[in-house]
């Protein structure tokens, strides 16, 4: 059977909370394993992460897993953080070095954490959390090569890792050619498979280009031409998503997690069709 989970980012004002929990309103019957909540770029959004992971655990029973980034913060800093989301119930971290502010290249904070291995380390050595960290089937994009960062995710298994989520891709032969070659090395935590099912292919393709995933060009081709055209975007998005969960599937993997942007609707039509998680179909 398939496991499913959700990731949302912490809303930015009333109307957008609102929409936020109409969306876990949807899905939450769909009982994932976790829903993960993000962490703004260089820590911006920590007390907004950390107030919607705690509604999340007040309001309802689902799983959550908050983000976490060392960037930009001292250890003190992260580290009061993570004290905060154990004060709040949290017990599922996802680990992550993150981006500079500026978005340039990375440079430790004097007195932080150098990294996301670093980082593992600290959670598990502090222990109590379940740690999930990132993986980059198409390469990330500072990375010199996706021998290096296999590489790298050995060393935040090493330090206590126990699962790994990947960057969403739109070419679903990354994945499988991903998963070929973790386990050739000898990786074999779960290794969760990043989907984004969106309708606006602009703003998809602008993440895709900063993160490194690959946009094949039938894609462009299938969105051509649509920008004023939100109905046809919405069937066509449906469709890639469905297709490439079934293929997924197909091929074995047991974890598939969407990447929401805090919208229900095609997540919910995707888990429908492909009869993922708990509800009564
Ligand atoms: P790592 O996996 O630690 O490293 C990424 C790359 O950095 C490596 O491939 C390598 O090129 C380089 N690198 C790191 N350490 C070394 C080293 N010691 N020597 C040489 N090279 C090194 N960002 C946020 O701001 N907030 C979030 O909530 C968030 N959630 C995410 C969730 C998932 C599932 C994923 C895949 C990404 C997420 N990101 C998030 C984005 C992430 O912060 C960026 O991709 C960031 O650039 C890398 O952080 P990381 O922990 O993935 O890096």
């Amino acid at each position: 059977m398939t496991s499913i989970s959700f990731e949302f980012f912490p809303p930015k004002s009333e109307a957008a909370g609102e929409k936020l929990w109409k969306a876990i309103g949807r899905l939450a019957p769909l009982r994932p394993d976790f829903v993960s909540v993000t962490y703004g770029a260089g820590g911006s959004t920590r007390d907004r992460t950390h107030q919607c992971v705690k509604r999340i655990i007040d309001e309802t029973d689902l799983k959550p897993a908050a983000h976490l980034t060392c960037v930009a913060a001292s250890k003190t800093d992260v580290d009061s953080v993570v004290d905060d989301y154990a004060a709040a119930g949290v017990q599922h971290i996802v680990a992550l070095r993150g981006d500079m502010p500026d978005m340039g290249a990375f440079q430790p904070h004097a007195e932080g954490y150098d990294g996301s291995v670093a980082l593992v380390a600290a959670l598990a050595k502090r222990g109590g959390f379940d740690i999930t960290v990132s993986a980059y089937p198409e390469k990330h994009p500072e990375s010199a090569s996706l021998d290096a960062d296999i590489d790298l995710l050995k060393a935040k298994i090493d330090a206590g890792a126990t699962r790994a989520i990947t960057q969403f891709v739109f070419d679903t032969e990354a994945h499988l050619r991903f998963r070929d070659r973790l386990a050739a090395a000898g990786i074999t935590i779960p290794v969760i498979a990043g989907i984004m099912p969106t309708t606006n292919f602009a703003g998809a393709k602008r993440m895709a280009e900063a993160c490194g995933a690959h946009v094949p060009q039938w894609l462009a081709d299938a969105y051509e031409g649509l920008e004023e055209d939100a109905d046809t975007r919405k069937h066509i998005a449906a469709s890639v998503a469905i297709d490439q969960c079934r293929k997924l599937i197909d091929e074995g993997f047991e974890n598939l997690h969407f990447y929401t942007l805090n919208q229900a609707d095609l997540t919910f039509a995707v888990c429908r069709i492909l009869k993922l998680g708990a509800a009564a179909y």
